[in-house]
């Protein structure tokens, strides 16, 4: 891990890339390794859960809703979410979440997306039920380096028994960069999930 070992990225600074614009994470066609392996995340199951940690506006989120699953995404940026739901010209409603304070529940009218606007760290399955289904694209390397095992063990506790769980890393030298993304190597994917 080198020099990111003890970097810290606030929320404040992840609301701040929002505000200023600056997502070049954000990947408008979506993600060519989600439909390379869609089939194994959907392992000829319809009518799924699909998790999205850290969803950010992802568009696969409308991708997999389209196809019929249920789509839960959470994302400390509300900007990021009405930015979801404006740029595909859906409606939806706000409620609080009676769990966690101050947080809000973004849901599309048809009902079939849902999206927390709160710290992935304030969910638990009691709240956000059990999933078929993760994709984990900027999300397990944009998590400071300290917080990975309390991240990677709530993950666990939101998958059902025969879920799947797809993980997107970047593979690069963490000297030269200080991320995020943050490197994460494959030892450690294996030492985190167990
Ligand atoms: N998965 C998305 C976004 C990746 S960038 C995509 O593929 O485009 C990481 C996102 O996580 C940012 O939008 C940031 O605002 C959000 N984020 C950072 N820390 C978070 C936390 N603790 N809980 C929820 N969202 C968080």
């Amino acid at each position: 891990l080198g020099a990111q070992r003890d970097r810290v990225v606030t929320t404040e600074e992840w609301l701040q890339k929002w505000e200023a614009h600056n997502v070049g994470f954000h990947k408008e066609q979506g993600h060519p390794l989600l439909r390379k392996y869609l089939d194994v995340l959907l392992n000829g199951r319809s009518g799924l859960r699909i998790f999205f940690p850290l969803c950010g506006k992802a568009v696969e989120m409308k991708w997999l809703a389209d196809m019929g699953h249920s789509v839960v995404g959470v994302e400390v940026s509300e900007q990021a979410l009405k930015e979801f739901f404006a740029e595909h010209n859906l409606s939806y409603c706000e409620e609080p979440v009676p769990e966690v304070s101050g947080a809000k529940r973004l849901q599309s009218t048809s009902g079939n997306i849902s999206l927390y606007c709160c710290s992935i760290y304030d969910l638990s399955s009691s709240i956000v039920g059990k999933f078929d289904g993760v994709w984990d694209r900027g999300a397990l390397v944009a998590v400071n380096p300290r917080d990975r095992q309390r991240y990677v063990s709530l993950m666990i506790t939101l998958m059902e028994k025969n879920s799947s769980y797809l993980l997107v890393t970047v593979s690069y030298d963490p000297n030269k960069h200080k991320g995020p993304p943050f490197y994460v190597p494959e030892s450690e994917i294996k030492s985190l999930f167990g």
